[in-house]
């Protein structure tokens, strides 16, 4: 059994959408009083509360005024309680690790992403439709609301949050499936490189190119040319913001139309393979550097931080990670070469010899008469490790 997540997207009617915007503004109504009673104890007898103790005056609040959280959901009420019980957790392990603490906020409408549920009927029932396509999301204190989306696979559903995103609201759910996923007979060997997405040879003999979308790349260059129009601004004027308003949308843009097209491309190789090869995913650490400390807290963090870094990177670290998925939810095998042994982009795929290349050289030649594009060479190479059929040679094994 494994939990996955289905956004499907609501349709509430104008009357249902003003409810659910009141359940939204309880919730931060909630978060914001909480927070402000944990900062109250602080300052005056530098306590503080616990989520049980806040949990437990919730339930005393809720039977005095019975009427007001009617139609509140109370372990929904426990959720948002909880949410702030991680903030202040995660305050305190970054003041410990004394990196740049970011106290928990009081929260605008803006910035109240959503609300949670817990277990599927307490407060909510979701219904599919056929196949898991579309569907009904009925709420406490608002009704049934139309629901559009699909889910890959059914599953039982476990527990649902409530997205509220400029005006939009999604249910995204919790759903413990098995899933089922069938795999093919191949083995391919992966490498990738600054021009293609991903070089790709298989045991049956097949070299596959694969690119960038080309609209990644035009919205690629729009974001960088973007996020330059925002540093010239003036910080906080009205330009600025709609500069960066429209550098945000554009990231959550592209962030999705990338994840998508990983998950089709992914799900296509996974289809079509046993055993899928490539050079181990370099595990980066640049963020901690980005973000500095409290005494001097990193000038770049902006720019370096989060998705921006994840748009910009060509590694398609995510692109693997998905592949390692769904290879292994076909019972194929994912296997990672150890970069530094096999040294993939420098071996020649024939006589297994060894030579240095510098980065601007895209093309393999060997003494032995092997040439080819210099991916596809270090793709065979990898392949060659994965099926253990290096001419007499000792293979290093994976690790
Ligand atoms: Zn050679």
């Amino acid at each position: 059994m494994e939990r996955r997540k289905v956004t499907y997207q609501l349709y509430p009617t104008p009357s249902q959408a003003m409810r659910m915007l009141d359940l939204l503004r309880s919730h931060k109504d909630l978060w914001n009083a909480a927070l402000e009673e944990r900062i109250d104890a602080w300052r005056k007898a530098a306590k503080s509360i616990s989520y049980a103790q806040q949990c437990a005056s919730l339930t005393q609040i809720r039977g005095e005024l019975p009427e007001d959280w009617a139609a509140m959901n109370c372990s929904s009420q426990q959720i948002t309680l909880r949410r702030l019980d991680k903030a202040f957790a995660a305050f305190f392990r970054r003041v410990k690790a004394g990196q740049s603490p970011g106290f928990p906020r009081f929260k605008s409408m803006q910035r109240m992403r959503g609300f949670g549920y817990k277990s599927h009927g307490d407060g909510w029932r979701f219904t599919p439709g056929a196949d898991c396509k579309h569907g009904t999301l009925r709420l406490q204190g608002v009704g049934q609301i139309k629901a559009r989306g699909q889910a890959r696979t059914g599953g039982t559903i476990k527990s649902c949050e409530l997205v509220h995103r400029r005006g939009d609201w999604h249910v995204s759910l919790t759903i413990e499936c098995a899933p089922s996923r069938e795999g093919g007979a191949a083995a391919a060997a992966a490498d990738w490189g600054v021009e293609k997405l991903l070089s790709l040879v298989k045991s049956d003999g097949s070299v596959e190119r694969i690119e960038n979308p080309r609209w990644f790349k035009t919205a690629q260059a729009r974001l960088i040319a973007l996020d330059k129009a925002v540093s010239r601004k003036k910080r906080g004027s009205k330009n600025w913001r709609r500069a960066k308003r429209a550098s945000a949308r554009l990231k959550a843009g592209i962030a999705r139309r990338r994840l998508d097209h990983h998950h089709q491309l992914s799900a296509r190789i996974a289809s079509e393979v046993a055993i899928f090869a490539t050079e181990e995913l370099r595990v980066k650490n640049m963020t901690a550097s980005a973000a500095g400390t409290i005494e001097n807290p990193g000038s770049m963090v902006a720019q370096k931080a989060g998705l921006n870094r994840e748009i910009l990177d060509t590694a398609p670290s995510l692109l693997m990670q998905l592949i390692a998925y769904k290879v292994q939810e076909t019972g194929g095998q994912f296997m990672q070469a150890p970069t530094r042994q096999l040294k993939p982009s420098q071996r020649c795929p024939s006589c297994w010899s060894l030579r240095k290349k510098t980065l601007n050289e895209r093309w393999h030649t060997c003494a032995c008469g092997h040439e080819e594009d210099r991916d596809i060479a270090a793709a065979r190479v990898v392949l060659h490790w994965a099926m253990g059929s290096i001419p007499g040679q000792e293979l290093p094994r994976a690790a």
